[in-house]
């Protein structure tokens, strides 16, 4: 479900800075712990390719779909 508030401010993509984990807000399951990730760990974009760039200019762990909400885009 996405989530108005800051730092997510209604993106429907959801990158973890810490793990380099993409998450979908549309098929977000339970399992995703949205809730759990530190906001300062957060990035929200409008694109799953936009996640990706991000992770992937800033150093991020190697950036990879959620098992659960992204599995088409899952390395494992
Ligand atoms: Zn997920």
């Amino acid at each position: 479900m996405r989530k108005f508030n800051p730092p997510f401010n209604g993106n429907r993509y959801v990158l973890n800075k810490n793990t380099g984990e993409i998450h979908d807000l549309d098929r977000e399951t339970e399992l995703c712990h949205i809730n759990d990730i530190s906001s300062d760990h957060i990035y929200a974009g409008d694109s799953y390719m936009g996640c990706l760039l991000y992770a992937q200019s800033n150093h991020c762990p190697s950036p990879n779909g959620c098992f659960y909400c992204q599995p088409e885009h899952d390395n494992g």
